[in-house]
């Protein structure tokens, strides 16, 4: 967890400074670090940090609390949690929507999701079907998305007359302003809902789950995505659906390591095998192959399978597989054994 400056060290203002002060400096410090005006990238981290802490010390009971226990003692109140639209409610009570464009009836994008699959190396290989269940918003089906029930219509706002907007004039702490504002009556959308559809309670969109099934490519590797566009939850105000975006992680296998299309492993072979020559029967994707190591073969050489390993995604190229060989010793030697290997020993040169 972040760890949180001291509300006043956040303001500049001493401890026992007075409301006057607190509400100079936090107007002063809101002009410098808002986002409509100040690019910086912290800029936005310290606009909300010096909201948050205005929004403590303001209030007369909070600050008490405040003084008294610390920031603890106004947890789980949240001040800091809003996100950008979180953001431009607080700054128009404060500056009456002084910065910026008005947002009254602009279209906005249904919220996307991203969603995570994990895949055996096998799974990655040769392509599989994941099912994913989402809660999205849909245009409700009762209403067609109108929010009206049935046989009735939405109505002209009669506070703004269908503009969504009501010019206000008010006293702030920058003195008198007189602005336009999203109608209160109808929240922007200019239109008002006489009688509500019983189903989506005139929101005009319902929370469905839906399962998605999806087809994952073979071939495909870690950081690999399946964009499923317009599957996320419907727009508002006539934006853009939210789109579904699947994201690939391939687990480590005991065996195989991949490199693009190539797949890697030990081939772990005995001092005959090695020193003779043999077929040698080997763990491939999805089965067995055979592979014939030459004679004389010494530890770190590679005997490459052609074709064994992935199939490109989306095209004809297939990696291989290379096995890369680790001769073994024996561990532990019969009495037979170990007069061979003494009898070997003698023809060997020392070297
Ligand atoms: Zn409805």
């Amino acid at each position: 967890m972040q760890v949180r400056r001291d509300y006043y060290e956040v303001l500049g203002v001493v401890h026992d400074a007075s409301d006057e002060e607190i509400r100079k400096a936090f107007r002063r410090l809101a002009f410098q670090y808002h986002p409509d005006r100040n690019h910086e990238a912290d800029a936005e981290d310290r606009f909300k940090e010096v909201n948050e802490a205005y929004q403590c010390l303001c209030d007369p009971s909070k600050r008490r609390t405040y003084d008294m226990y610390g920031q603890q003692g106004t947890e789980g109140t949240s001040f800091g949690d809003f996100g950008f639209g979180g953001l431009g409610e607080i700054f128009e009570t404060f500056f009456g929507g002084a910065f910026g464009e008005s947002r009254t009836n602009a279209p906005a994008q249904g919220e996307s999701f991203r969603l995570r699959a994990t895949l055996t190396l096998e799974e990655a290989a040769s392509g599989c079907i994941r099912e994913f269940t989402i809660k999205r918003n849909e245009a409700c089906a009762d209403c067609r998305g109108t929010g009206c029930a049935a046989g009735t219509s939405p109505l002209r706002c009669p506070e703004c007359r269908g503009s969504g907007q009501v010019r206000r004039t008010e006293q702030s702490i920058f003195g008198r302003f007189s602005h336009v504002v999203r109608c209160p009556r109808c929240g922007g959308a200019g239109t008002t809902i006489p009688t509500p559809c019983g189903t989506c309670k005139g929101k005009s969109t319902v929370v469905m789950a839906r399962t998605l099934r999806v087809d994952i490519p073979a071939g495909i590797d870690t950081g690999g995505s399946i964009p499923l566009r317009g599957q996320g939850s419907v727009g508002s105000r006539g934006g853009r659906t939210g789109d579904v975006q699947v994201v690939v992680e391939v687990l480590p296998h005991e065996l195989f390591t991949r490199d693009g299309l190539d797949i890697h492993c030990e081939l772990p072979v005995n001092f005959s095998q090695a020193a003779l020559g043999a077929d040698i029967e080997v763990p491939v994707l999805g089965g067995t192959a055979h592979v014939h190591v030459p004679a004389n073969t010494q530890t770190g050489e590679v005997v490459r399978l052609k074709g064994k390993g992935i199939q490109e995604q989306g095209g004809r190229r297939r990696g291989d597989q290379l096995l890369h060989v680790k001769v073994t010793t024996p561990k532990k030697l019969t009495r037979e054994q170990r007069l061979l290997f003494e009898e070997l020993a003698k023809t060997l040169p020392a070297d």
